[in-house]
């Protein structure tokens, strides 16, 4: 299955591939999900936990055009393109 070429479940217009950033900026932090349940950081903000990077994937999502509807995967297949 080609998963960047498919229909909206909910409407069926043709959805793209594109990404989660907690802040829309000349440059942002992915949001990954991470295994297991979160530890906090000792002497750091209340929301501030500890993350092992070999824990966690990058989410990739799909947004569909016409209803706006969003579907989010995390694949560990997945990579990122670092090259500028
Ligand atoms: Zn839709």
């Amino acid at each position: 299955m080609c998963e960047d070429d498919k229909p909206c479940p909910k409407c069926a217009c043709m959805m793209s591939r594109g990404f989660l950033s907690g802040f829309p900026g000349s440059s942002a932090v992915l949001t990954a999900w991470c295994d297991g349940e979160p530890k906090r950081k000792r002497g750091f903000a209340l929301d501030s936990v500890r993350i092992d990077p070999k824990d966690c994937v990058y989410l990739q999502a799909f947004r569909c055009a016409g209803c706006g509807y969003i579907e989010i995967y995390a694949r560990a297949a997945d990579s990122i393109n670092t090259s500028t």
